[in-house]
């Protein structure tokens, strides 16, 4: 034992040995020092194994230091491979953490997403014709040659692809007809090409990207924020500043966030026609292949575009000198489970540590991002039009009590009557309405029983579609039941409210000849599914579409021509300081899906509340009136933008030594100026399988470091091992 056991202790009697900072993938408070064995060459960012807890665990060396200082350390076992990490993805780890008060080795695990991505893509052997000919010429080998004339093939899908068995290919092989070399089962992406035409720009698009060409040229961080209205081409204009970046610095590495993985097909088909090769794809759905494909290829820096999903902002990127932040004011940016983050707010922040140009582009920006362009931090880059002859909706209410729809109906008359007009003309209507599935309750018309969920007690959504009853929060789902639980009546269960799909049954009865179709992530699921719908819109295959908001972002259906809000009051009401501010982004988003191209379009808004000031603002264009009347309320109350928010959420099994635990974290709050501390209270979903939740919400001036006060916060409280706690940086619900 003395030799396994002190092993190390008796290396570090032979005079100072340098040691290293490790940092693991897990919830621990910091990176832990290890010898480094003699022989082993380390450098920052390399993955290495070490003993941790009794096993051997992966991590990555933060910091090579010259000695231990005579203590006895433990020693890393040996190194692995794969792309080291880059400066300036540690540092985003390390800063990260701090400002959203995780320990730094959760954001690494973010990093690293899946220890498989360190493993070398396996190699394959693929074939290419040699120039030789076979002295006897067969058929069979014929189709072969033919086959092989492409691209490189492994040898069973260069059969495959003649018709011929595996033998017919190794005769070839043997011959020296075919030569074989290896390659990664992982190609690499193709590389943009930076001199392909764009579309010709108009004078205003012009000037925009003159501004953006110059920050390009500065080099170094940025901010820019694209304000246009839908389709006045702000995606054509950051193509430009794309373009300029890789004609000047060709490895450049270039990060383009988008909010819904429904709009990155159409996107990278964009990305494709624009440059010439497909981005490196990102998001949570990408197969196990794919995502240690995109890993690898970013770190070793061989990924020069990324399109993703709020996640991608973690990837180990080595040279991002570009982060495009697309529909910058999209709510689904906010991470809101897990590690609570906001992915624009990160990237800005990783631009400036990498020295990246950080481009936010919306239609309806958010209050937080025009402030800051108001107040000069960021490039203000306007385009007030539509590009070409295409001309912004005209928007029109309907007052649903003047025009109440029938009862267990949902469309009124005069939204009816244009969707008539629009259909006999070969147009297409869009009815928007952001409620996923068929009715919002289930009732029991016996008894008055509601149908909640047991996770949450909040109440089941129905879905004919499946014919499942769900819970929307956590994914809870259950066969809707033939007879009620409560009064065990038969069939008496019944749906209460509109969702997409009963929107759609009701769309299918008016029009009985119309191809109605619905498109929520719950009926299309998965990109292909989507892209397919997509293709079917934007063909004139479909007359009704019945959507959710995946229905109202970023889509270009040319024969759209008008938007039918089924219910502009949703929303308005609710515990979400963004509530008026989202609502009204949401019926931009949804009324600027009309009238894209050379067809003049149209939205009616179907509200109760003609005169809230949200809709007023809509109907008028007018979004300096509503953007006022929300800034001053912002304003007043100090609230975001004008003030910073955080909240506490502790969770645990049992409500009554929850209590007890948030009662002592209540009284360790550090009294600072400028701070105020509310709670503990129920949150906003009070119990979530199983476990209570109680929150503190924080709320500061805008000069304070509400970090750095939720840290200070959370070294002086001891937090039992039952109990969850979970800090959110500038939460949403408020
Ligand atoms: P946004 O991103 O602002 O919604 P897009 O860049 O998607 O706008 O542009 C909307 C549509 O108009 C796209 O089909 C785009 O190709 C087209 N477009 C934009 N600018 C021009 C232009 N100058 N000439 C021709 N077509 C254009």
């Amino acid at each position: 034992t003395l030799y396994s056991g002190s092993r190390h202790v008796l290396s570090d009697l032979f005079g100072p040995r340098p040691c290293a900072a490790i940092l693991f993938p897990l919830p621990l408070p910091e990176a832990f020092d290890y010898a480094i064995p003699e022989g082993m060459e380390l450098e920052p960012g390399d993955h290495v194994a070490a003993p941790l807890g009794g096993r051997m665990a992966q991590g990555v060396v933060w910091e090579v230091k010259p000695e231990s200082g005579g203590r006895a350390l433990k020693s890393i076992e040996h190194a692995i491979g794969g792309p080291r990490l880059g400066e300036g993805t540690r540092r985003f780890v390390d800063w990260a953490a701090g400002y959203l008060v995780e320990p730094p080795g959760v954001i690494l695990r973010q990093v690293l997403r899946s220890t498989s991505a360190l493993r070398p893509s396996p190699v394959e052997t693929v074939y290419r014709l040699s120039g030789a000919q076979p002295q006897r010429q067969t058929p069979a080998r014929q189709a072969v040659l033919e086959a092989a004339a492409g691209e490189a093939m492994s040898a069973a899908d260069l059969a495959r692809a003649a018709g011929v068995s595996g033998s017919v290919v190794k005769g070839l092989v043997d011959l020296g007809v075919l030569i074989g070399e290896d390659r990664p089962t992982d190609p690499p992406f193709d590389d943009p090409d930076p001199y392909r035409e764009g579309v010709a720009l108009n004078q205003i698009q012009a000037d925009a990207a003159i501004t953006l060409r110059r920050l390009v040229s500065a080099g170094g961080f940025q901010c820019a924020l694209i304000d246009g209205v839908t389709g006045s081409g702000k995606t054509e204009v950051y193509f430009e500043a794309i373009a300029e970046l890789v004609r000047r610095e060709p490895e450049a590495q270039i990060l383009v966030l988008l909010p819904e993985i429904a709009l990155t097909q159409s996107v990278m088909d964009r990305f494709e026609a624009r440059f010439g090769a497909r981005p490196a794809l990102w998001h949570s759905d990408i197969g196990q292949k794919e995502r240690r494909r995109v890993w690898r290829e970013v770190a070793s820096g061989r990924a020069r575009i990324v399109a993703g999903a709020r996640s991608a902002l973690f990837l180990p990127f080595t040279r991002l000198r570009c982060t495009i932040v697309d529909e910058e004011h999209d709510p689904t940016y906010k991470q809101d489970e897990g590690l609570t983050y906001h992915a624009r707010d990160l990237a800005v922040a990783r631009g400036k540590l990498e020295g990246a140009l950080t481009i936010l582009a919306s239609a309806t920006p958010s209050l937080e991002s025009l402030v800051n362009a108001e107040a000069g931090r960021y490039v203000h880059i306007r385009l007030p039009g539509r590009a070409g002859t295409a001309q912004l909706p005209e928007i029109d209410t309907i007052d649903l009590r003047d025009f109440p729809p029938e009862k267990g109906n949902w469309l009124s008359e005069p939204l009816i009557a244009e969707m008539d007009q629009v259909y006999e003309k070969g147009e297409q209507s869009l009815l928007y309405l952001n409620r996923r599935g068929f009715a919002p309750l289930v009732l029991c018309r016996a008894c008055g029983h509601k149908m909640k969920s047991p996770e949450t007690d909040r109440w089941l959504v129905e879905h004919r579609y499946t014919g499942r009853l769900i819970c929307h929060t956590t994914g809870f789902s259950m066969p809707k039941p033939k007879a009620c639980p409560e009064c065990g009546a038969q069939d008496s269960l019944t749906g209460v409210g509109p969702g997409v799909e009963r929107v759609a049954e009701e769309a299918r009865h008016r029009f009985p000849d119309a191809v109605v179709e619905v498109f929520s992530s719950d009926t299309t699921q998965g990109a292909d599914a989507v892209r397919a719908l997509v293709g079917r819109m934007e063909r004139g295959e479909i007359d009704i579409l019945v959507g959710t908001q995946i229905a109202a972002k970023g889509h270009n259906f040319p024969r759209l021509t008008l938007v039918g809000v089924v219910d502009a009051d949703l929303g308005l009401a609710g515990g979400d300081l963004r509530a008026g501010e989202r609502t009204y982004q949401m019926l931009v988003q949804a009324a600027g899906r009309a009238g894209r191209a050379d067809r003049p379009g149209r939205a009616l808004l179907q509200t109760h509340q003609p005169d809230h000031e949200a809709i007023q603002a809509l109907v008028a264009g007018d979004r300096t009136a509503f953007l006022d009347a929300e800034r001053m309320m912002r304003e007043m109350l100090k609230l975001p933008p004008y003030g910073r928010l955080a909240a506490l959420i502790l969770s645990g099994p049992e409500p009554e030594r929850l209590e007890n635990c948030a009662r002592e974290v209540a009284a360790a709050a550090p009294h600072a100026e400028g701070v105020e501390v509310f709670g503990p209270a129920d949150a906003p979903l009070a119990v979530v399988r199983g476990r209570w939740r109680k929150r503190f919400l924080v709320q500061a001036e805008r000069r304070v470091d509400v970090s750095a006060y939720m840290r200070a916060w959370m070294a002086r409280v001891k937090i039992p091992a039952a109990i969850r706690s979970s800090v959110d940086i500038e939460p949403y619900s408020f």
